[in-house]
């Protein structure tokens, strides 16, 4: 096991001791012919921009920067703040504009990625410039990371759960694997969980490559 040194900087999409799943009050509601699912109590931020009914997860207080505070829970992901960083193609480390100079910048373990493919379905949202070093070491799924560069990462879908009704209530048909793509006729009772985009054109290099190049851009 790799011993890693406290980090000093904890990724925004990262959730955090404190932030849990919130009571769900489901329901599935008929409408013109039509099942969807919703939440007793739903608030607009309840939705993704395609109105796609999102995970509740509570959250911490936020700090002077806009970051969230609380210990670490590494290996998860808050659902809410995947989704914004994602949708908006923001910094999944510090939020700001993800765009570098050589294009959009997604990690991925080098075991899971076939050089023979041009593209790729993704959940972890993609890193500026200044963060490509930081979210490579701290990812606790990256243990041999590579960047994947693209021009062209469109929004795909989401990962999350199916739910029928059930009597008066709802119930989970099912957790599928692969993501469900927007547009989907089961997209209207899914509960999404991550925001997945579809990397085109993809160019994957070494970490240090990647600086390297974007180094020799901006000289
Ligand atoms: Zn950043």
């Amino acid at each position: 096991m790799r011993i890693r040194p406290t980090p000093s900087v904890i990724p925004f999409v990262t959730q955090r001791v404190g932030e849990d799943a919130a009571p769900d009050n489901l329901m599935i509601l008929k409408n013109h012919g039509r099942l969807r699912l919703h939440y007793l109590d739903e608030e607009p931020q309840d939705r993704d921009p395609r109105g796609v009914l999102w995970a509740r997860c509570s959250f911490n207080a936020y700090d002077e920067n806009g970051m969230p505070t609380g210990k670490p829970l590494w290996k998860l992901m808050h659902p809410y703040r995947q989704m914004v960083t994602m949708q908006s193609m923001r910094c999944q480390v510090c939020t700001q504009p993800a765009r570098t100079r050589l294009g959009f910048v997604f990690l991925a373990q080098a075991k899971d990625v076939d050089p023979e493919k041009t593209e790729r379905l993704t959940n972890q949202p993609p890193v500026c410039a200044r963060h490509i070093r930081t979210a490579a070491a701290l990812c606790p799924h990256l243990e041999q990371p590579v960047a994947l560069l693209t021009q062209s990462a469109p929004l795909y879908g989401a990962l999350g759960t199916m739910y029928s009704m059930s009597g008066e209530g709802v119930k989970v048909v099912a957790q599928p694997d692969s993501p469900l793509p927007y547009g989907h006729p089961q997209m209207s009772t899914f509960l999404a969980s991550q925001q997945v985009r579809r990397l085109k054109s993809i160019r994957v290099l070494a970490i240090d490559e990647l600086l390297r190049l974007l180094r020799d851009d901006a000289a």
